[in-house]
């Protein structure tokens, strides 16, 4: 019962809702209407009929590549009617930007010469493309986004689609999107749900730059370098039956080949798409089950989502940009390195009990996997039935207005962007006991080794420390308990996985992985400070001073973050090529293909100075430090340093045991096949030793020629001759010969503690052990000898000559024992159970009296009587009395029948030969009434259940007023 309330009581403080967002980027019939017809006419008429394509791909070939320009055409902000207000078009506009802007920082192409032109007699999906952008087109601009909304009551929140792909440079140019103002309520958010919306607004813009089914068919085929089409989709779409859905999967080349490293499962052939949601939801999106907060997820989860490798990798696979910027990623943690079971089963598994990221049903509160919050385990819709743990939007701890919730201060919890969510009971003193979560967030603190996890309790002025994963501490304040404290399972997981951004970024900028990209006007690490050029020593300036270079975030100093290098002519971090960590310059123009990179991002390994998923022949990529390193000589092909997987034959070298070896090996004598520093094989007849190849004679003392290895092999310990290791011919000096092999313990015992000599193990022949320590020849009195093991072990208590544990010759009669049934030793007096008090001080069965809940039956102590029988106290004494004659059972005294015997009829307790006038036998042989209508009394059950609802009801009205 206690556990209904519980969770009644969970649900009833957590009513606020989920944030619960769906993006519906092509349910739009619009948008799929739209999206079949463009097809049609790029397919049979634009694409076909732009006759100069082929000259412009080779003008392409010789252009530069350079961050792509986004426009953005808020015109319909205002001329569309739908209600919306000047506060909601300002707050538009401005996300739109700070998305567009960090757009241009993830992808490069080739520019578009001249004007970006609408190509196509089509509207945009659903709205009327203005004639200048038909006609002269839009100027500085690659890719240009209509801005539009509308006004829903529903959950989608907003969505997107590309309208036009651009027939020479075959990739999006134009694109619209769509916010529901509906949804967009509140224009003043507070930084944390400001990040929220951007990422809708990003999410969206991703759609428009190809992750869409829609769009999958016009993704340039690398092999052929035209558009897959409808017809050659298969080249890149499979089904499978996932869970129980029938799920796409993308098997395109880098999503592959990330799915396979982030889940560490070898044998994907590609990566699981939303398989629910209908078709705006499905198709479009990565499956929610396999990682939980990408920003390409259907549906937007309390806790934020993060830009990852995957989604980076789907945008290199489009073919439409020329590089996309893997160093700007986020890490997703989600299902990382948990194999393949994990993708295909989930929480179907039945290893899911090692899968942290799911929870067994809504039942389960806690911290999400991620400790950004807590709530209760949820299966969201698209999550493929499995639930895991999404916070409620008011116990995010990252969100500092939820420090004005009611219960902060008492349950001691801080809301901050430096809050994490711990499983914690604290409370404030004197009112323990008094929430029922066991989850809450509190300020903390990771040292830099991640050795030490600092907690900060505002409320009382006192800090915790975590040294010990997993420890539960019992926390203390003016010596009384104010409540328990777990420390996180996994330091490393819980303080690499924090990627919040200083301040959220003050509602000026995009974070993504604790960078904040700031809006324009803003810089400083949390885009807090307003300037419109650099910002250095607090001011506002121009250009940085010598020695500083002006960061992406606009602040002077005198290092570039990752992905930078600090360009001494301008004083500007300049962009390394997108595939670099770092850089030391920008790309040679002239040699396009040389990178200059000093450091890799993740799976990535540098190799004179580019960085490649995999290193060229006779290099391996070292993940430690991310570089290829070269193979051992002779070696064409490696795992790693040590491991050859295909040896140089021309170069006469021969694989053998990972090592790539010579046949010339004048160098070695007796040698068939040698490295340059050892034989690898010698010659028949001959063994290795110390790099040389010997006879076994040679092998020397202390070694035997072991003919399966072909190597001279040590003795046992002690041992000088010997010939194998178990077999010792003679010992050295200080030992002596036992069975094959060499002891220098004292004899006679064979086996010693190596530190404690005088505790033996086992002992020379003819000698047991005794009390696990010293070897005797005899065992000694109270002990017998156990013929398989030799050790001597003690008899039963109070025997002083025994055969073994169960069987005694001769009892300590001196301490008041006597043999008993030939084989046992009892104390004098003492009575078996459960006899209380015997008979006969010899003979422990023999009982006068038993212990409780036992009656006494023919001296014996039984828990209930004979047939027959009746048991009753007699003098204090529980006893098996005989009931009358004519009774079969009896109970209380000798004349109560409970059941009669053969022939006999029961009549108010007595056994009679036939019934009285007016009864009739039933087939129990019990005489009963003609008329006498016996039922079931139901209506005691039925008080019984209502008492016991009006109590739930009772208490639970107690338990929520308290609340
Ligand atoms: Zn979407």
């Amino acid at each position: 019962m206690k556990k209904i309330i519980q969770n009644l009581l969970v649900f009833i403080v957590c009513v606020l809702p989920l944030v619960k967002g769906e993006c519906q980027h092509d349910s739009d019939e619009e948008i799929k209407r739209f999206q079949e017809e463009f097809s049609q006419q790029y397919f049979n008429s634009i694409l076909p009929n732009h006759e100069s394509q082929n000259s412009l791909r080779k003008l392409q070939n010789s252009q530069e590549i350079q961050n792509i320009r986004v426009t953005l055409d808020f015109s319909y902000l205002d001329t569309l009617q739908l209600g919306i207000t000047d506060k909601q078009k300002a707050y538009i506009q401005k996300i739109s930007k700070i998305a567009a802007q960090f757009v241009t920082k993830l992808i490069k192409v080739k520019p578009l010469m001249g004007n970006n032109i609408y190509g196509s007699s089509l509207r945009c999906i659903d709205i009327a493309v203005p004639s200048n952008d038909q006609k002269t087109g839009v100027e500085n601009s690659d890719l240009n986004l209509y801005i539009i909304y509308f006004n829903s009551g529903s959950s989608a929140l907003a969505n997107a689609a590309s309208c036009f792909i651009n027939p020479a440079y075959q990739r999006p140019t134009f694109g619209r999107v769509s916010f529901n103002i509906g949804y967009l309520t509140n224009t003043n958010p507070n930084s944390f749900k400001f990040q929220l919306d951007l990422q809708v607004l990003l999410h969206e813009i991703i759609h428009v730059l190809g992750f869409s089914s829609d769009s999958m068919q016009y993704w340039i085929d690398p092999d052929t370098q035209k558009p897959y089409k409808l017809s050659g989709i298969s080249k890149i779409n499979t089904y499978q039956t996932v869970r129980g859905f029938k799920t796409l999967i993308l098997t395109s080349k880098n999503v592959t080949d990330i799915a396979r490293k982030h889940y560490n499962c070898s044998q994907l052939i590609g990566m699981q798409i939303e398989n629910q949601g209908g078709s705006g939801s499905a198709g479009s999106h990565w499956e929610r089950t396999v990682i939980m907060n990408e920003i390409m997820t259907a549906q937007q989860v309390s806790i934020g989502a993060t830009l990852s490798q995957f989604t980076i990798a789907l945008l290199k696979d489009t073919g439409f940009w020329a590089d996309v910027n893997v160093n700007i990623a986020g890490q997703i943690l989600w299902g990382k390195n948990q194999g393949c079971d994990f993708y295909n089963q989930a929480c179907q598994s039945s290893n899911k009990a090692n899968y942290l990221e799911f929870v067994s049903s809504s039942q389960v509160e806690g911290c999400s996997l991620t400790n950004d919050g807590y709530g209760i385990g949820i299966n969201d819709g698209f999550s493929d039935n499995c639930y895991y743990i999404q916070p409620y939007s008011n116990m995010l701890c990252t969100d500092l207005s939820n420090q004005n919730n009611s219960q902060t201060d008492l349950k001691l919890e801080s809301y901050s962007t430096n809050s994490r969510c711990f499983m914690s009971t604290l409370t404030k003193p004197g009112m323990l006991g008094s929430f029922s979560s066991k989850s809450r967030c509190h300020e903390s603190q990771c040292s830099s080794d991640f050795s030490t996890i600092t907690i900060s309790i505002r409320q009382l002025n006192i800090t915790i420390e975590c040294n010990q994963p997993g420890q539960s501490k019992a926390i203390n304040y003016n010596n009384k308990k104010i409540g328990d404290l777990e420390c996180p399972k996994n330091f490393n997981y819980f303080c690499s996985n924090n990627q919040q951004c200083i301040n959220n970024c003050s509602s000026n900028g995009l974070c993504i992985n604790k960078v904040c990209h700031c809006a324009e006007g803003f810089t400083g690490a949390d885009c807090s400070i307003s300037c419109l050029s650099f910002y250095e020593n607090g001011n506002c300036v121009n250009n940085c001073s010598s020695g500083n270079y002006a960061n992406p975030d606009k602040t002077c100093r005198s290092t570039c973050p990752d992905g930078y290098f600090g360009d001494t002519k301008t004083n500007l971090c300049q962009q390394c090529d997108f595939s670099c960590k770092q850089c030391n310059s920008s790309p040679s123009q002239s040699q396009s293909l040389q990178k200059n990179c000093t450091k890799c991002s993740l799976y990535k390994y540098l190799y004179q100075g580019n960085c490649l998923d995999s290193c060229p022949a006779g290099y391996y990529g070292d993940d430690l430090s991310q570089e290829c390193k070269k193979c051992s000589q002779g070696c064409l092909s490696c795992e790693n340093s040590e491991k050859c997987i295909q040896c140089d034959s021309n170069a006469g070298v021969i694989l053998n045991q990972g090592i790539c070896g010579s046949l010339n090996c004048d160098q070695f004598s007796n040698c068939n096949q040698c490295s340059s520093k050892t034989c690898l094989d010698c010659k028949s007849g001959f063994y290795l030793l110390n790099l040389n190849c010997v006879t076994p004679e040679q092998c020397g003392d202390g070694y035997y020629a072991n003919k399966n290895t072909k190597l001279c092999e040590k003795c046992g310990d002690g041992c000088a001759k010997c010939s194998s290791k178990d077999l010792c011919n003679e010992c050295a000096v200080g030992y002596r010969l036992s069975g094959g092999i060499c002891t220098n313990c004292t004899y006679p015992c064979q086996k010693c503690d190596l530190i404690n000599k005088s505790a033996c193990q086992t002992c020379e022949s003819g000698y047991f052990l005794y009390q696990n320590s010293t070897c005797v020849d005899k065992c000694p009195k109270n002990t017998y000898l156990d013929s398989v093991s030799q050790i001597c072990y003690a008899c039963q208590k109070g025997c002083v000559d025994c055969q073994n544990q169960l069987k005694c010759n001769q009892c300590e009669e001196i301490s008041g024992y006597y043999l008993f049934d030939n084989q046992q030793c009892v104390l004098k007096g003492d009575c078996f159970s459960p006899c209380l008090v015997c008979q006969d001080p010899k003979n422990p069965k023999l009982c006068s009296k038993c212990q409780d809940g036992y009656a006494l039956q023919d001296n014996l102590c039984v828990q209930q009587c004979k047939q027959g029988y009746y048991s009753q106290s007699v003098n204090g004494i529980n006893t098996c009395l005989k009931c009358s004659d004519t009774c079969l059972q009896c109970s209380l005294q000798a004349e109560k029948c409970l059941s009669c015997s053969n022939e006999k009829v029961l009549y108010n307790d007595k056994c009679l030969t036939q019934c009285p006038k007016d009864y009739i036998k039933t087939n129990n042989n019990i005489c009963k009434k003609a008329y006498d209508d016996t039922v079931i009394n139901s209506s005691k059950n039925l008080s019984f259940y209502g008492i016991e609802t009006a109590f739930i009801f009772g208490f639970l009205i107690i338990i929520i007023a308290f609340v």
